[in-house]
């Protein structure tokens, strides 16, 4: 009889992607996939080690399945993905109940790997990261009408607080060709959002082209039929160019959506996390960008509490986020990752105020954010449609200004029966926190998500 796997994928989008890309090869090699652990013959754990808080989620999830073991309801235990390439071996020895592990090197030969795990003949592989498969068939995990596009692996920014160019390697693009490829059969097979992502999706291109190539492949996905949004996560403030901004301005698809994480304002600050710009550079970049789509959806991240951040650089962010009036933002309190330039430089912010000025930061965030979101009221605005509840009959989905699984959702009224994974107007009738309450209007045509 056929083994069975239960699959837990953690982290972030690209990770779900690299999961994606094993549960299909895991498939197709006869394993039975299983939504929960129990039961499970293996249970394969992809973790994340970005940060003290996905290592500490990780570790969890480990442990949980150690208790699920013990008990009889999971047969091997195998640990992958980040954190197994940064503590390696550190993992069998800190949690015996752990049969195997491996590195990224394993995700393309994911099934040996599991068959001599089942052989007891592995228990351990670390072979080149850089092996780590681009592409290749998945089995989607999110919804069928949107699906993630990962179009690059590895960071070559090496920001002085960041593990990822350690763990995931260095900064490398996909044939465009291949990309392409990938975007028409996941439209021709119902996906009509997709979502760009990368490590740094802005730099996509320079090692194999020796040009930044976003603005072509963008060009590119605009004519596939089907594909209705494409939104783009994961930029780099150096490297958004005017091309870049023109090609987003005149797609027909490319939604007026940035993701792009700054990290800091102050330009101390942002010297020392060994990136470039100050308050003054990044207020001029956005002041680009919204020339070139003043309706522009802005969504940041930054880190409060890196080292040497006083009040007055705190206050310096504070300034700047007020001053901006960002549409969606991220905050993390700064973790010194081992192996990190960041993690012995002095002077360190104790933890509990780093903390602290990130829920500052976020209070500040939610003044600005609930002003925006009460300017709605009353526009109508292109939504998908994710949801139904019978019970109160209503819809929940997304707008076009909010990505899935990071932004905020809309709940919306119909007077007629609308498809999941379809486009509908809503006009905006109020807010509920953070999410929106809608109406959806009668169908008049269709009008494109950009033309608002
Ligand atoms: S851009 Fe900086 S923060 Fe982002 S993955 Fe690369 S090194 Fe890490």
């Amino acid at each position: 009889m056929a083994k069975k796997i239960g699959f837990i994928s953690l982290g972030c989008p690209k990770n779900q992607v690299d999961s994606e890309l094993m549960l299909k090869k895991l498939a197709d090699a006869g394993y039975t996939l299983i939504d929960t652990p129990m039961g499970a013959d293996a249970v394969i754990i992809n973790t994340c080690g970005f940060i003290e808080a996905a290592k500490q989620e990780a570790i969890d999830n480990i442990l949980e399945m150690a208790q699920y073991k013990e008990d009889g309801d999971v047969g091997k235990i195998i640990v992958i993905g980040c954190m197994a390439e940064r503590y390696k071996e550190e993992i069998l020895k800190e949690i015996p109940e752990v049969d195997a592990v491996a590195g990224l090197g394993v995700n393309g030969d994911i099934v040996p790997f599991v068959d001599n795990v089942f052989a007891g003949e592995a228990t351990r592989s670390f072979p080149d990261k850089t092996a780590l498969p681009l592409s290749g068939e998945r089995i989607l995990t999110t919804p069928e009408h949107w699906a993630y596009l990962k179009i690059s692996d590895g960071c070559s920014n090496c920001c002085s607080y960041c593990a990822i160019p350690s763990i995931r390697g260095p900064f490398r693009s996909r044939e465009m060709e291949d990309i392409i490829d990938e975007a028409k059969a996941l439209a021709a097979a119902g996906v009509r959002e997709l979502i760009v992502i990368a490590q740094d999706t802005t730099r996509y291109g320079l090692d194999l082209y020796g040009k930044l190539m976003l603005p072509d492949l963008l060009r590119e996905l605009d004519v596939i039929d089907g594909i209705e949004w494409i939104r783009l996560l994961y930029c780099y403030p150096d490297r958004i160019t005017d091309e870049l901004l023109d090609t987003m301005a005149h797609s027909e698809k490319v939604l007026p959506y940035i993701d792009l994480p700054l990290q800091h304002a102050d330009g101390r600050i942002l010297a020392a996390m060994n990136r470039t710009g100050d308050r003054e550079s990044l207020t001029a970049l956005i002041a680009k960008i919204r020339e070139y789509m003043p309706e522009c959806v802005l969504r940041t991240t930054f880190i409060t509490g890196f080292p040497g951040e006083d009040e007055e650089a705190f206050t310096e962010l504070c300034e700047f986020v007020e001053e901006i009036g960002f549409d969606r933002l991220g905050c993390f309190a700064f973790s010194p990752e081992e192996g990190t330039p960041a993690e012995k430089m002095e002077p360190q912010v104790d933890g509990e105020l780093a903390a602290h000025r990130g829920e500052v930061l976020m209070e500040q965030q939610y003044e600005i954010f609930s002003k925006k979101q009460q300017a709605l009221v009353g526009k109508v605005v292109q939504c998908v449609v994710e949801d139904y509840d019978g019970y109160t009959d209503a819809y929940t989905g997304r707008t076009w200004m909010d990505a899935p699984e990071i932004d905020s959702a809309i709940t919306f009224t119909s007077d007629r029966e609308l498809a999941i994974g379809g486009f509908c107007n809503v006009e905006i009738i109020g807010v509920n926190e953070y999410d929106l309450l809608g109406r959806a209007e009668e169908e008049k045509g269709k009008r494109h998500g950009k033309k608002r």
